[in-house]
């Protein structure tokens, strides 16, 4: 390989694809879809990037990665280089390069995609951070001076876990606290492991509890301990504990047998590994013809899932058009490839039933779209006299979530919002409780990996910054220790 990164006839436009398992293989396992570039495909990929000297593709990435100077140091082979200069900003880059929305990310503002196809700079990234896990050597570093400060983490999604990795790196003694009895988060209990697979998430684990993390499992904080209780052992907390809790339809026949919200069907699934049933007890309908209402990842995640599970016929229901699908383009694709049919610009009106309560079919009514509303999307607006009867013998609703409420109801002096989001400053995650912040989709609602991780790491910044202040405290004048 001799490519140079940045020469004009470099530019060319093909963008070299993803090598993916064939669907017809892959609808029946819970496999990875995509399998990685090679080093010879990564490398000509990158040698695609003009390594612009104002680099747009950095400014879309919410986090700021390197993008040009990692891509040139995939082309000149340095891959465990390329992987640590990712690292500096994002702790989590398998994770990213799987699941982050790059075409509306750093992709959609490559200067590549005006003439062509945007670099792959997701699929770089993940190859970047998949060559360092297999062949790098990922020393620890150093232990750096202990602040005498302890700090609890509650919830281990995205925005926990790097909140963690940056408090140790900073020197404070942290602890986490999850509910469910693995750590991850949604990347364990929602995203599947045919797209993300779980031994990635464990790694990074892994790597937190070797650094000195204390991780304490099913300790459902707002019932085992409040925030008041735990703000007496530690000098500050930190919350992100996301948003979980499931929208509901609210058309007739919702409590059929049969219908299920995608958070449970997944959580059964992935977390519970209801698909694993020669090893795994967890109960799960197994399904002839399936509808999944909605149109974000979490709706491409249960169609697939569904059909991995032994489903015949997956329908997606959503009620705006393919332009407006919130789901990656990537899902869609995939989605497509593995014979789900879509019915777009439809609504659900109600559920049918038979006698003894199971589903046995989903009534529909065809939407046009006509002003936009508040999201600034185009409303969707039935068409009287257009309902429809899908066949179905379950319905998963995956129409969206609210904010998990534990934790803000338990902890009334934290001023929450009308939907039951924690207020936090968006800048340092500080909420309106003294030594408390917070970030993640408990602040913003359901939004992305990426934004998460984003929150967990201004405040994990911001958190030092307050300990380390010499300003007095109102800690100082509680149990726990000054720091040193
Ligand atoms: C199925 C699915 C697919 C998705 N796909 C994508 C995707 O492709 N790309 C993307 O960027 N984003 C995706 N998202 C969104 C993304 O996963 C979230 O935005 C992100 O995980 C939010 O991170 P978080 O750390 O704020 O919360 P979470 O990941 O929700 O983690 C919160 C953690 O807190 C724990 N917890 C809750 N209450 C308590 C309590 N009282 N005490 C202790 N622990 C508690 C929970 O058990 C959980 O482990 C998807 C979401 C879902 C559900
Ligand atoms: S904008 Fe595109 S071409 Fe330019 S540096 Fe970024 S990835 Fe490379």
């Amino acid at each position: 390989m001799t490519e140079q990164a940045g020469s004009a006839e470099k530019s060319g436009p093909e963008r070299a694809r993803m090598p993916e398992r064939p669907p017809e293989i892959r609808r029946k396992d819970f496999e990875e879809v995509p399998v990685g570039y090679s080093e010879d495909q990564a490398r000509l990929e990158a040698s695609r990037c003009l390594l612009c000297k104002k680099p747009q593709c950095v400014t879309g990435c919410p986090v700021g990665i390197d993008i040009p100077g990692f891509v040139k140091l995939i082309v000149e082979g340095k891959f465990e280089e390329a992987a640590d200069r990712i690292l500096l900003v994002n702790a989590l880059p398998a994770v990213c390069g799987r699941v982050c929305p790059q075409e509306t990310q750093c992709e959609a503002v490559c200067v590549l995609g005006k003439k062509g196809k945007p670099l792959a700079i997701g699929d770089l990234e993940r190859f970047a951070a998949d060559w360092k896990r297999a062949h790098g050597t990922c020393p620890l570093p150093p232990p750096p001076e202990p602040s005498g400060c302890k700090v609890a983490v509650v919830g281990s999604g995205p925005a926990g876990l790097t909140c963690a990795g940056e408090l140790t790196a900073l020197g404070h003694a942290v602890t986490i606290f999850e509910a469910f009895h693995k750590t991850g988060g949604v990347l364990v209990y929602g995203i599947p492991e045919f797209r993300l697979p779980k031994a990635i998430v464990q790694d990074e684990v892994d790597r937190l509890a070797s650094r000195g993390v204390r991780i304490v499992t099913n300790a459902v904080v707002g019932k085992l301990d409040t925030i008041d209780e735990l703000l007496e052992e530690h000098h500050a907390v930190f919350v992100g504990v996301g948003a979980g809790a499931p929208m509901v339809l609210g058309v007739p026949g919702e409590e059929f047998l049969g219908v299920y919200s995608a958070n449970e069907y997944l959580t059964r699934t992935n977390l519970m590994r209801a698909y694993d049933c020669e090893h795994a007890d967890t109960p799960i309908l197994r399904s002839r013809r399936v509808a999944v209402v909605g149109g974000g990842n979490v709706a491409m995640d249960s169609a697939r899932t569904a059909l991995r599970l032994g489903a015949e016929e997956v329908f997606i229901v959503y009620r705006r058009s393919r332009t407006e699908l919130p789901a990656r383009a990537a899902e869609v694709h995939h989605a497509e490839q593995e014979g789900i049919t879509f019915h777009l610009l439809s609504n659900p009106t109600r559920i049918l039933g038979t006698e003894n309560g199971w589903v046995q079919g989903i009534e529909c009514i065809r939407q046009e779209l006509g002003e936009p509303d508040d999201s600034g999307r185009r409303r969707p607006v039935p068409i009287p006299g257009s309902e429809f009867v899908l066949e179905v013998d379950a319905v998963i609703v995956a129409i969206g979530n609210r904010p998990n409420p534990i934790v803000p109801q338990s902890t009334p002096d934290m001023q929450t919002t009308r939907r039951g989001l924690i207020v936090a400053d968006g800048q340092t995650g500080r909420t309106t409780k003294q030594r408390v912040w917070a970030g993640g989709d408990i602040v913003t609602g359901t939004a992305t990996v990426i934004s998460a991780m984003g929150a967990g790491q201004a405040a994990a910044r911001d958190v030092d910054r307050y300990l380390r202040s010499p300003e007095p405290r109102e800690w100082q004048r509680a149990a726990a220790p000054h720091p040193k």
